[in-house]
């Protein structure tokens, strides 16, 4: 179907705070950026819902008859402990603990993203650069930076001048930060040696000798800021201006404030025309992180191994709840909601196994047309996937009514029914079946399943038994059986 058969497209621009009506640049292309991840420990399931709200995006786009390049980066250096300019760098410090080498880490940290990527059914971007990859971009933006004026070398370090940019451009437009509130607020004083503001922030960092990534450059040898990369590659892969950028709500300041300025003061453009940010995951009303111990990995979920699980949810079940919440609203995560998901998607898959046996009668008693256009108009009101699936469970209630013989519908209604099923579950959704989703994941499982086995190892040369019966068990209940035979202990599905 064409964009002018569903409708235009409305998403809530952050930058100016309004729902806009989309229109890209050349059509019917789309540019679309994306923040990804750093790769230094496992994703959690805070992160899985920023991509998840991008991932139906870009269905969206594509289902409107858009072409999308997608561009979704990997950071994999640059990125500071506590986000600041100061501090080891979090993959440096990760290579130190673990004992590997940085890029050892980042490629472990890179498979594990891949692998729930998949698991969740998240399409994977149209070019995945690394910040590594890119840096001879980066350091010819910092040259830039310093042509126009913004950008000054101390010390080996190179920082954008925020205070004189703010005199001639909008600084903090974005997360409506204003220069002397920012000024007041300011205790950091780290780096302060170096910069001439507080405000100021490092676009290229002197490396320390011990230091483990670096790389030569005009100011000696050093590594790139953490925001430069995102502006080097979204101006390398989508142009200087581009349709959307999107990312988690925590990245709107610094980073994306500090992305525009870099962009403006290196080629005079603001870069993005579309500001999208995706809210929160909180379980019981706390953000969801690593520090506070409600970081969830994938795996925990999976087999509703944590304190705060009751039981195990599937991958499937994961994404359904998530999108029965607007993106831009904050999602807080529990079991008792995680089990009304769980519910409403198995009504909603029995249903559609039912459309393939429905009897077609002479006469409609429901209107589908008017449900395909209720489900597009929900897309097209900034993807309100909560309405949407209200919307779904309206064609549920039809299709059951069919199946009993309480509803007639002709033939050509039931194939609409079909193909609106179709797209909205599987293709905008992206729901698919269980059985489905876990032969496309094979591998993730595999490794799962690896983990799994080896701790029952070091459960059993402890001699604890219990503990190695638990795993057993835990296994069990997601349908996986262990074997232990003379090489070894192997898998295979109930
Ligand atoms: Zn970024």
């Amino acid at each position: 179907m064409t964009a002018l058969a569903k409708g235009p497209l409305f998403i809530t621009n952050t930058l100016t705070r309004r729902k806009e009506e989309f229109k890209p640049l050349r059509p019917p292309h789309v540019g679309l950026y994306v923040c990804g991840p750093t790769v230094y420990s496992d994703v959690h399931l805070g992160n899985v819902r920023s991509f998840l709200t991008f991932d139906v995006l870009y269905r969206w786009l594509r289902q409107l008859g858009y072409t999308v390049r997608y561009v979704r980066n990997i950071t994999d250096v640059g990125h500071l402990v506590d986000d600041i300019d100061e501090g080891e760098d979090k993959i440096a410090k990760r290579a130190r603990l673990e004992q590997l080498e940085p890029m050892e880490i980042v490629q472990k940290y890179t498979n594990g993203f891949h692998d729930v990527m998949r698991l969740f059914n998240i399409l994977p971007p149209s070019i995945e650069p690394t910040a590594t990859g890119h840096l001879i971009e980066q350091i010819e933006m910092v040259k830039r930076i310093i042509g126009s004026g913004y950008g000054y070398e101390a010390n080996g370090s190179v920082y954008f001048d925020v205070p004189r940019f703010a005199e001639k451009h909008a600084y903090g437009e974005l997360s409506g930060r204003k220069i002397d509130e920012l000024l007041a607020n300011t205790r950091d004083t780290e780096g302060m040696d170096e910069k001439r503001s507080p405000l100021d922030f490092a676009i290229w960092k002197k490396a320390e000798p011990q230091h483990l990534m670096k790389w030569p450059s005009p100011w000696g040898e050093g590594f790139p800021g953490w925001h430069l990369e995102c502006s080097a590659m979204s101006t390398k892969y989508l142009g200087q201006t581009f349709d959307i950028h999107g990312g988690g709500m925590d990245l709107k300041f610094p980073h994306h404030e500090c992305e525009i300025a870099q962009s403006v003061a290196a080629d005079g453009h603001a870069p993005v025309r579309y500001w999208m940010h995706g809210n929160m995951l909180t379980v019981n009303g706390r953000k969801m992180a690593k520090s506070e111990g409600n970081g969830f990995t994938p795996e925990e979920l999976l087999t509703g191994n944590h304190k705060l699980l009751e039981k195990g949810y599937s991958a499937m079940t994961v994404r359904f709840f998530m999108l029965q919440c607007h993106y831009a609203s904050t999602l807080d995560f529990s079991n008792a909601a995680m089990q009304a998901s769980e519910k409403g998607l198995e009504r909603l898959m029995k249903a559609m196994a039912l459309l393939p046996k429905l009897k077609p009668a002479d006469a409609d008693e429901a209107d589908i047309s008017a449900l395909e256009q209720r489900c597009h108009a929900a897309m097209n009101d900034d993807l309100n996937t909560p309405v949407m699936i209200a919307e779904l469970f309206e064609a549920v209630r039809i299709i059951n009514s069919a199946n009993d013989g309480k509803l007639k519908l002709t033939a050509a209604s039931i194939e609409l029914l079909q193909s609106l099923m179709h797209s909205m579950v599987r293709d905008v959704l992206g729901i698919r079946d269980e059985a489905d989703a876990s032969q496309g994941n094979d591998n993730a499982l595999d490794a799962l399943v690896g983990e799994f086995i080896r701790l029952r190892a070091e459960a059993k040369g402890r001699k604890d038994f219990a503990t190695s019966d638990a795993i057993r068990d835990r296994l069990a209940a997601i349908g996986i059986v262990l074997k232990d035979t003379k090489e070894g202990t192997t898998w295979e599905r109930a």
